[in-house]
């Protein structure tokens, strides 16, 4: 999945933001460990009468501000190491943002398109079943992220609430509208995403109904901020990609015709009228906005110096490496970095358990508008960061979030 150690660079960003921070060092040594992680093996009956043990993890990070909240992730090269820096991230993310929650994250080793449907819910089902001593409403919420989505978290909710003989709603967020879910949740990463790109353009003077987007990776978040891109702001997507390719159009590619050839066909690739490009192509296309929306580190030192895009929005986790980074500042690429960019799923995920706590829920309108005021708020604060410490954003995103997370631990009397 990745050329690097995910969770080295995670702790490498953590280390620069302490000394730009001149961090505690007792806090540093904490927050560059993982606070607690759970190593699983998943034995899961398959169709054909076998048994197939799959290796999980959850890793809980960090929980000075509250119960740690992530999600999980089916792929079959997940490691423990990617878990780890997302758990890093997802701490990192909830400070930014002001949520009462700290950070975890967990995965599966597995390839969930070789699986039928009945085998993907014993899977899921044993997840849950594993975990659940460890997992709970107060203590640890997971949520979807690749290759994991509401069916399945529907599927986790139930088989925790066998395991505790009651309705557990608020055990994990991401849920289908009818048993517990938010309205809002399906696209709050791309909503998210592009409320930041927004307030970006508003800085940088772009005007969004003409800009050129690229779009890498197609699944929840990649799909939803074309789709959004196009209907709230008019811009023109000019690329999209998933694993299996990507198409170009400079005239323009619509989102719902993309996503019903992929649905049709198993991927984006092939799109009639579009032209064939390859992923990593995609993300040196002259656009004015680039969003690496499927994996980490794809752009790397070696590509960064052909990236064109004036705003580089990261809605995937770790799509850059510091390498890239020093690169894109000199170039004068603004970045949105992963825990802003990204945070609408896990701002409406708390908003879903506020919901499942209080058993009362939420019109869609005032959803968004909650995200909107957040997302505006935190884009904010990291852009005065930025000009008040003359670092990159990625790196004011840090000293805002880990002086949060320094705060609570302190207060708690941790350090
Ligand atoms: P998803 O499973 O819905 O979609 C992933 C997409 O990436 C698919 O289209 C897949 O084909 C594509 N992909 C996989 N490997 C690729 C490759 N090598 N090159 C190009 N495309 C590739 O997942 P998602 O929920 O959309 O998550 C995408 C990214 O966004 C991840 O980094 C995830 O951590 C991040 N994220 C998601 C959420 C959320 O709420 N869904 C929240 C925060 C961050």
């Amino acid at each position: 999945m990745t050329s690097g150690n995910p969770f080295e660079i995670a702790q490498r960003q953590l280390d620069d933001c302490a000394r730009i921070l001149d961090l505690d060092p007792g806090v540093h040594a904490i927050l560059r460990q993982p606070m607690r992680e759970m190593h699983l093996a998943l034995p899961v009956r398959m169709d054909d009468g076998s048994v197939q043990v799959f290796p999980a993890y959850r890793v809980q990070y960090n929980d000075a501000k509250g119960p740690t909240k992530g999600g999980i992730r089916f792929h079959p090269e997940e490691t423990i190491d990617t878990v780890r820096a997302l758990a890093a991230w997802m701490t990192w993310k909830c400070a930014l943002l002001d949520l009462p929650l700290g950070g975890g994250k967990g995965g599966v080793i597995c390839n969930p398109k070789s699986l039928s449907r009945n085998e993907l819910e014993r899977l899921s089902r044993a997840y849950a079943r594993a975990f659940a001593p460890f997992i709970g409403p107060d203590v640890d919420v997971p949520a979807p992220d690749v290759y994991t989505n509401p069916q399945i978290m529907a599927w986790m909710m139930d088989e925790y609430s066998k395991v505790l003989h009651k309705n557990a709603f608020g055990v994990l967020t991401g849920k289908p509208l009818c048993v517990g879910g938010s309205a809002g949740r399906g696209d709050a990463t791309a909503r998210g995403g592009l409320i930041t790109i927004r307030e970006a353009a508003g800085i940088l003077g772009l005007d969004l109904s003409r800009a050129r987007i690229a779009i890498q990776g197609y699944g929840n978040a990649g799909y939803y901020a074309a789709a959004l891109a196009r209907s709230e702001f008019g811009s023109t997507i000019v690329a999209v990609s998933d694993s299996r390719g990507g198409v170009y159009h400079p005239t323009g590619i619509d989102p719902d015709v993309a996503l019903a050839h992929k649905q049709a066909t198993g991927s984006v690739a092939g799109l009639p009228g579009a032209q064939p490009i390859a992923n990593g192509d995609l993300l040196e296309l002259d656009v004015d906005v680039l969003i690496p929306a499927a994996l980490e580190q794809v752009i790397t030192g070696e590509n960064a110096g052909r990236v064109k895009a004036r705003i580089l929005a990261e809605l995937a986790n770790g799509p850059t490496t510091p390498e890239a980074d020093e690169i894109l500042d000199a170039n004068g690429v603004h970045v949105i970095p992963d825990f802003l960019c990204n945070a609408g799923g896990v701002t409406v995920s708390y908003f879903e358990m506020v919901q499942n706590n209080a058993m009362f829920y939420w019109e869609e309108g005032e959803v968004h508008q909650r995200l909107d005021q957040r997302m505006t708020l935190a884009y904010h604060r990291v852009l005065e960061a930025a000009q008040r410490y003359g670092v990159t954003m990625r790196q004011a995103a840090y000293a805002v979030a880990v002086s949060t997370v320094a705060e609570a631990m302190q207060l708690r009397g941790w350090v």
